[in-house]
């Protein structure tokens, strides 16, 4: 039997790996990218990305989080690059409330390794943070950050290098069933191929306008804050964290330069209308939550941040993402909407991405991305 060709559209976090995956597996991968790899202009760009096992958002994903995280060190064993650092995480909120009652479940149900901090011995241990009556930190010792416009790039090399094809710099223009596979319009000249899958991150809806409604580009602002003691936010002493339960949701990497900490919020900064127009200057106005929250929350840095940057993400309805095969087509193949937490599993995803085009099916439990929730 001959090997299927494969069009992947948008190498960025997810495009990136179901490339790296099909070369593996050795068959004929073409990948269409708008912009450079590893750029900052969608969901890839802003330093770190958090991995964390213990899941706020479910322990469905628990499963795939734990396959994701032995492809991430394959991938670095791969490439000899450190995309993935494992160097625990903080879940801090109140006890009762219904995200830390999935990072609780998350960690008894999965065996991951762990320990339930009182709100008096998280402080002892982690001076940085400021916890209230009532809280509580999950340690997990399997989370960390990982390396975004690092990884996109290890990957779609790693993936040139076992034999894919990735045009740079060229944009998707339209895609088409035809009788006899899948061609796609880019940069003024025509491909045919027999399977294709769209990992078009927040410019997805652009190839399915039946998603419109419930898969929205919407704008992600990052902030980095001084300290005048930046050893304390080292990643030896400061996990990664997220905090839930106060005015608003926040998240925190450690300096990875050496002397800014990107603490930043988890809500988004509204829709983007178009995501070829994305807005990137700020306002002082929106940062008044972030800054109230790092006064409020954290010990030694300064409420004021030292670099912004700004990105999207595409976000679902039930921000979950939408993954599968597009219904009503056996050759077109849909993954996104991974609504502000998908860099981690992007390598299960490649893996994921790989079964289904090559053979309709994967292993993996992915029955709550089902695109049937969106598409008929
Ligand atoms: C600032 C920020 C912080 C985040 N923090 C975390 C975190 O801590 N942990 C975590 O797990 N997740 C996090 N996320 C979410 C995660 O980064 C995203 O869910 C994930 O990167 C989405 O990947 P994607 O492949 O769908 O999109 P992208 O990585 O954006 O890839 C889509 C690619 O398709 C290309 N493309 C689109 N249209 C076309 C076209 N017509 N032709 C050619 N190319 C095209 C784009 O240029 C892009 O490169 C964060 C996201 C953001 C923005």
């Amino acid at each position: 039997m001959t090997k299927p060709r494969i069009g992947v559209i948008g190498v960025g976090s997810m495009g990136s790996m179901v490339l790296w995956q099909l070369a593996k597996a050795g068959v004929e991968a073409v990948g269409f990218e708008q912009f450079g790899i590893g750029h900052d202009r969608s969901a890839a760009g802003g330093e770190s990305r958090m991995f964390r096992t213990a899941y706020m958002e479910g322990a469905d994903y628990v499963p795939l989080l734990k396959a994701s995280r032995k492809l991430w060190e394959e991938l670095g064993e791969e490439t000899g690059l450190e995309l993935l650092t494992l160097c625990g995480g903080l879940m801090i909120g109140p006890r009762d409330h219904p995200r830390i009652a999935n990072v609780i479940r998350s960690v008894r149900e999965f065996a991951i390794d762990h320990e339930i901090l009182e709100a008096e011995e998280t402080m002892r241990r982690y001076p940085q943070h400021r916890l209230g009556e009532g809280e509580i930190a999950v340690l997990d010792r399997e989370a960390g950050f990982m390396r975004p416009e690092l990884a996109v790039f290890a990957a779609a090399e790693r993936a040139e290098t076992l034999g894919a094809v990735i045009h740079r710099h060229t944009e998707v223009e339209a895609i088409e069933e035809t009788a006899a596979g899948v061609r796609v319009s880019a940069g003024g000249r025509s491909h045919e191929f027999d399977r294709v899958i769209v990992t078009a991150g927040p410019w997805t809806a652009r190839f399915f306008p039946a998603l419109e409604e419930n898969l929205v580009p919407r704008k992600i602002v990052m902030t980095w804050y001084l300290s005048s003691e930046p050893a304390r936010f080292a990643s030896e002493s400061f996990p990664v964290f997220g905090r839930v339960g106060g005015p608003i949701d926040i998240f925190g990497v450690p300096a990875l330069e050496g002397t800014m900490t990107k603490i930043g919020s988890v809500d988004t900064f509204g829709d983007v209308p178009d995501p070829g127009a994305l807005h990137r200057d700020v306002e002082l106005a929106e940062l008044r939550h972030i800054n109230g929250e790092v006064e409020r929350c954290m010990n030694g840095l300064r409420p004021d941040p030292a670099r912004i940057s700004v990105h999207m993400d595409g976000y679902t309805t039930d921000e979950h993402a939408v993954v599968g095969a597009v219904p009503g087509s056996e050759r077109l193949f849909v993954m996104g909407g991974y609504s502000g937490h998908g860099f981690k599993l992007a390598p299960v995803m490649g893996e994921i991405g790989k079964d289904l085009v090559l053979t309709g099916s994967t292993a993996h439990g992915i029955d709550h991305l089902a695109p049937g929730r969106y598409l008929s």
